[in-house]
């Protein structure tokens, strides 16, 4: 079976991302499956806990796995900031591939000893685990503000106590705050990319980059070249899937949700094809390197 800490570990080696999609829905799915198809890219297929629990976690594992035999994909799941043990262990018994928890608004202490329970309790099943310690601000949608103003509302991540909770908790992956903010806004949001190559140099665990949607496509380069190995995007998706539909809404008297999907499908499928590409991932599926763990 394909093996996500691999697929990570060469990420990380080569200079490429992993990219995680966000999805509550089978139309999200399919352009999600459709896109690495065609380009022969490894994906993470994420849920946030209230898209899981609209999907269901088990349906969620079983569509993903049907599909994944389907499009021949290699594609792993993550139960996206989950602060809440319920939903974590849920993902954890039906076997995600990884878990992102999100204890950054967490007191230090409270976030480091619930972090090592999930690691614990994730590591016996040879699952991944993502920590986080400052809280990545913003939310998952269009706003009229300019990126500033959220960014200033978090504090950055600082290397020397990033370090100290992933060697305090053994967390596989760390999600960063550099000024990545969740959502799209006004304009594009200025990395700071010296603190995380600071960030890189000092922490031991695989980086995370939240707010992969509004990021210019350059600084997300820069960002992979400075040591994120995964890239979270779930905005531009959203954005894709309700701006289209709307407007074939609007020009349609079709009542067949299969057959009025599908220019959703496609516009979303191009937002992945996109990422895919500027995250470098395009046919590292098949690579060599990878295969050899399958
Ligand atoms: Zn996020």
């Amino acid at each position: 079976m394909p093996d996500i800490r691999h697929t990570l570990t060469i990420a990380k080696e080569e200079g490429w991302a992993v990219g995680a999609f966000n999805a509550a829905n089978i139309s999200t799915l399919k352009a999600i499956f459709r896109a690495a198809q065609k380009l022969e890219a490894p994906v993470i297929i994420e849920s946030s806990v209230g898209e899981t629990e609209f999907f269901g976690h088990r349906a969620f594992r079983e569509v993903i796995d049907s599909y994944r035999d389907l499009y021949d994909v290699q594609a792993f799941i993550n139960l996206d900031h989950a602060v809440a043990l319920e939903s974590i262990n849920e993902a954890i018994r039906v076997g995600y591939e990884l878990v992102h928890f999100d204890g950054g608004e967490l007191p230090y202490e409270d976030n480091v000893k619930l972090a090592k329970k999930v690691v614990k309790k994730a590591h016996q099943k040879e699952l991944l685990v993502e920590g986080e310690i400052d809280h990545i601000t913003g939310s998952s949608k269009l706003h009229k503000s300019k990126a500033a103003q959220v960014q200033a509302e978090g504090n950055y991540t600082e290397a020397a106590r990033a370090a100290e909770f992933v060697k305090a908790t053994n967390v596989d992956t760390l999600a960063v705050f550099i000024g990545n903010v969740h959502g799209i806004y006004a304009d594009s949001p200025e990395l700071d990319l010296e603190r995380l190559q600071e960030i890189s140099k000092t922490v031991d665990s695989f980086l995370s980059l939240h707010g992969g949607s509004g990021i210019r496509d350059a600084d997300i380069k820069k960002a992979i070249k400075n040591g994120i190995s995964k890239i979270n995007v779930n905005s531009e998706l959203r954005l894709a899937f309700f701006n289209t539909l709307k407007d074939t809404l609007k020009t349609t008297d079709e009542l067949a949700a299969y057959k009025f999907m599908t220019p959703v499908i496609d516009e979303v499928q191009k937002v992945v094809e996109k990422k895919i590409k500027v995250f470098g991932s395009a046919g590292k599926a098949k690579s060599k390197w990878l295969r050899r763990s399958i």
